[in-house]
């Protein structure tokens, strides 16, 4: 099923909403995961909410994390001290109650039954697991870029899949070096369909890659988060 099919198909209604937080765990460092009442929003795996600031410069989009079934929404968020919103996050306790709408985007798979190359930087690992909590059989080849091993977020539940962890500024349980340099090394399987998303400069630097390597630019798809502060 290609994304037209899904288009045609979805039934995911947009709505703006209060919610209420049901739990903040720190998982990192930086890295935070949100638990909000559903409220029973519907939305496809990929798919994003729009978390509301106190006005619209501080409205921030998140991918859900959590799988379409879960009784909650799940989202997955670094701390940026220099922020806008996050700084607010991180300080949300069970109870307090935040306004989000959605749901909005179409980062959804487009095809379960294809070998799936996932490929993150940081927190673009969020809709990742959403497709892991939905779609149970999926041939999923996992590479996840991080700095350190803390900030390879979900790492055990994505252990059952052909997981590439990579981080560039600690030695450990993974590939020294970034997701780039880990692709340059590996044999890739251009039938698969790519999903690209995190840093915009990953995504730029892969999708070439994969190009270059024989993938079909249509077989690519791209979530783009943010550009990196430190570069
Ligand atoms: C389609 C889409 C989906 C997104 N989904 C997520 C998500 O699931 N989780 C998430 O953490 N963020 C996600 N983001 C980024 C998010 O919307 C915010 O920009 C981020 O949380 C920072 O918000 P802020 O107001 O604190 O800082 P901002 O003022 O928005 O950002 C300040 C700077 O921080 C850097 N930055 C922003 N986000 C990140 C990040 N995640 N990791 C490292 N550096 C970053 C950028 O250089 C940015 O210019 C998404 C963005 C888009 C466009």
């Amino acid at each position: 099923m290609y994304l037209e099919d899904n288009k045609l198909t979805a039934p995911d209604q947009t709505r703006r909403f209060h919610t209420r937080v049901v739990a903040q765990h720190r998982l990192s460092e930086t890295g935070y995961e949100l638990i909000l009442e559903r409220d029973g929003l519907e939305f496809k795996a990929g798919r994003l909410i729009m978390i509301h600031g106190r006005n619209v410069t501080e409205d921030r989009s998140y991918t859900v994390a959590s799988g379409e079934n879960d009784e909650h929404l799940h989202v997955l968020y670094r701390y940026i001290p220099t922020g806008k919103l996050t700084p607010q996050l991180i300080n949300l306790k069970p109870g307090n109650t935040l306004e989000v709408s959605g749901p909005y985007g179409e980062f959804i798979i487009r095809d379960p039954a294809r070998p799936l190359l996932f490929i993150a930087t940081g927190t673009g690992v969020a809709p990742c697991r959403a497709y892991i909590r939905t779609h149970r059989d999926l041939d999923l080849t996992l590479i996840h870029g991080a700095r350190v091993l803390d900030d390879l977020f979900y790492r055990h539940e994505f252990a059952p899949y052909k997981y590439h962890p990579c981080i560039t500024q600690e030695n450990g349980e993974a590939y020294r070096g970034r997701v780039t340099e880990f692709l340059k090394e590996s044999k890739i399987d251009i039938n698969s369909h790519a999903y690209l998303c995190g840093a915009y400069e990953m995504i730029y630097d892969v999708q070439d890659l994969l190009v270059e390597r024989g993938m079909p630019a249509e077989h690519i798809f791209m979530e783009g988060y943010y550009y990196r502060l430190d570069m």
